[in-house]
């Protein structure tokens, strides 16, 4: 554990991964911003983080036009990290465009996806609705004998290097002058309803302006802290990686099963998939344990089922990873705690957290440089929706 060289700073903000270093790094980047950052990391090597778990994909399928916009600043930041970073050493990215292929097995759901296709189209997606023949036209492979509609988009919308815009927003955060130590918040003091200091695990007690609460599934234990409550708990969730006997002769869009499982491409010749773990309760903070049986039980017969060219698949590598699960909406919790004002929340990101990276960090810069949101109206993300009892609606949640 590390001392800060400091003993007080403007802006703290517990857990470095994807979140907090976006936050770090758009307050080096807004000009009118000149205050001192200190980020608390725990496990510097991000190891256990969601971050470290993620499948890193990106959409503009939501049914709430602001995640649609909050996906659209995603892929322009990606696709011009080096220009938003005024960086040469930043190297190019793209997305990789297979879009998300949802699958409607009913009526209703096919109705949902017409409702969404307008909300997307109205934002400028390109999402098209397919008919099963017209399913099968283009991608010969899938089995849609049971599907009454898919829905797909090709722009924007697919894989991203999400740990490449990680590793730059911490090592650009660094060289502009945040601070980052590896060290754990313990304890977090509130006088008048203010946020005096935080206490670090080594027994430092470092005075702060503004703390930010990055800290992934285990956001309700910080908030905590504080005296706060925060509707998020850890839930599992298993990835596979997986190769195929007879590979398919064309990219595999990330295909939304009407099962909850999914899987897409990921690299030339192999394939991940995805799934809930059944039941869903929320786990031990440390508890990262495989289910062997979900894939040879439950993942495998359906992906054979929806593609059989896929009847013989192998299972390469495997790993469970926790949602920081919102069970109030399943939406971002975003801002300031509506009595403790300098408390301020960037959690609850449950299955979409790293494309919202960009748009969730610019944001709370603004909060915190300029006391609103600037670029993009983020108040539905306010936590005080949630004492309100007013969830914010998002109907694709994966
Ligand atoms: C299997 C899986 C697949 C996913 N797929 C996608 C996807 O395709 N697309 C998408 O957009 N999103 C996806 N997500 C979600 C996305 O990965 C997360 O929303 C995002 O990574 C959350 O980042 P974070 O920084 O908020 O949290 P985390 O990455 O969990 O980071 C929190 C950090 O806080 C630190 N910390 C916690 N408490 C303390 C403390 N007291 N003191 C100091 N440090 C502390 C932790 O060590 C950790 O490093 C997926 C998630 C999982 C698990």
């Amino acid at each position: 554990m590390k001392t800060p060289k400091h003993t007080s700073y403007d802006v703290v903000i517990v857990g470095g991964a994807i979140h907090g270093s976006a936050t770090a790094w758009f307050l080096t980047a807004n000009p009118d911003f000149n205050g001192t950052i200190l980020v608390v990391e725990k496990d510097p090597t991000y190891e256990f983080s969601s971050t470290a778990h993620t499948n890193s994909c990106m959409r503009q399928q939501f049914s709430a036009p602001l995640n649609v916009k909050i996906s659209q600043f995603a892929a322009d930041f990606v696709k011009n990290l080096r220009s938003y970073m005024q960086d040469d050493r930043v190297p190019e990215l793209d997305i990789q465009n297979y879009g998300y292929m949802y699958l409607a097995d009913t009526e209703d759901f096919a109705n949902t996806l017409r409702e969404n296709q307008k909300v997307q189209l109205a934002e400028g997606a390109e999402t098209q609705l397919l008919t099963p023949e017209q399913i099968k036209a283009a991608y010969p492979f899938y089995n849609v004998d049971d599907i009454a509609l898919g829905s797909i988009n090709l722009k924007d919308e697919g894989y991203w290097d999400g740990g490449t815009v990680f590793d730059w927003f911490r090592r650009s955060a660094q060289d502009r002058g945040v601070e980052y130590v590896a060290n754990e918040v313990v304890d977090i003091t509130v006088t008048s309803n203010q946020v005096d200091s935080v206490t670090m695990a080594s027994g430092d007690v470092i005075a702060c302006g503004i703390v930010v609460n990055a800290s992934g599934p285990r956001a309700a234990r910080t908030a905590q802290m504080a005296g706060l409550d925060v509707p998020v708990e850890p839930r599992k969730r298993f990835t596979w990686i997986f190769s195929a006997e007879q590979p398919l002769d064309m990219e595999l869009p990330l295909t939304i099963d009407p099962s909850g499982v999914h899987f897409r491409q990921d690299g030339p010749k192999t394939y991940l998939a995805g799934c809930p773990a059944d039941p869903d309760p929320a786990v031990d903070f440390d508890d990262f344990h495989m289910d062997h049986g979900r894939w040879e039980n439950h993942v495998w017969p359906i992906i054979a089922g929806r593609i059989p060219q896929f009847e013989a698949i192998k299972v390469v590598t495997e790993w469970a990873g926790h949602y920081a699960f919102n069970t109030f909406d399943q939406n971002a919790i975003l801002g300031p705690h509506t009595d403790v004002e300098n408390f301020i929340f960037q959690n609850g990101f449950s299955g979409h957290g790293l494309q919202q990276c960009p748009a969730m960090g610019r944001g709370t810069a603004e909060w915190i440089t300029y006391g609103e949101y600037r670029s993009l109206d983020l108040r539905p993300f306010n936590f005080e929706r949630i004492p309100n009892n007013r969830p914010m609606i998002e109907k694709a949640v994966i």
